[in-house]
């Protein structure tokens, strides 16, 4: 019985011990596997004005949820604009205070950096978990072991769209298009520059994914999908 009462106990460390590893290994996750036709749609770079609320008016039309990766600065800038993102039922990320190269930092500015924006994002009443996107999604050896300490999942991409350039709509759903497949982590921009491309975009891709059977999914939504 005793040994049975332990063989138990070691069993349950070994899985909260694996649970918190799965957590935070600094590993970025890039697409989740799954059979199921779902897709994410993420905005980086934001809240910013006006493309913001143009963009939460196209997911609101069309009843999608997404997920903004938002920079510290900018949070402060509009936190009105957070709100809404929260009231509408989005997923929020953390981009960083405002899109520095992380590469080269210590372990420890990192985290601040990370941890600054977090709370930012808790003061305005943000309650579910909070992933990370390393801008311009490179990592390095230091991001990992801050990510690993402060516990947070890297959430990044297998490809960009390419929606920063000066391309067409058309060419950034093109662009989409071109490697979609279920669990796909759509990566767009909703601030930094003009993103008057991008809005169009995006509604092009929910009428088409939606008419293919897609359903879209916050980021959080999708990695319980994993198999
Ligand atoms: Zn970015």
């Amino acid at each position: 019985m005793k040994l049975i009462s332990t063989i138990a106990k070691v069993g349950i460390l070994i899985f909260f011990v694996q649970s918190a590893f799965a957590a935070a290994t600094g590993e970025p996750i890039r697409h989740v596997k799954t059979d199921e036709k779902v897709v994410a749609l993420t905005f980086d770079d934001g809240p910013d004005k006006p493309y913001t609320e143009q963009i939460l008016g196209v997911l609101d039309k069309h009843n999608v949820k997404a997920t903004f990766f938002v920079l510290g600065g900018n949070a402060k800038a509009y936190p009105d604009l957070i709100k809404k993102i929260m009231k509408d039922g989005h997923d929020l990320g953390n981009h960083t205070m405002s899109h520095s190269m992380m590469k080269n930092k210590s372990v420890e500015t990192m985290k601040n950096d990370i941890a600054s924006v977090d709370k930012i994002l808790r003061n305005l009443g943000y309650e579910k978990e909070i992933t990370f996107r390393a801008p311009f999604g490179i990592t390095s050896p230091n991001l990992k072991t801050a990510l690993q300490q402060l516990d947070k999942r890297m959430v990044l991409f297998t490809f960009l769209p390419q929606d920063w350039t000066k391309i067409s709509s058309q060419q950034i759903y093109n662009n989409v298009m071109k490697q979609m497949k279920p669990g796909l982590i759509i990566t767009l921009h909703d601030g930094g520059a003009r993103r008057e491309n991008t809005v169009k975009a995006t509604e092009m891709l929910i009428d088409n994914l939606q008419k293919q059977g897609y359903r879209f999914v916050t980021v959080s939504e999708l990695l319980k999908l994993q198999k």
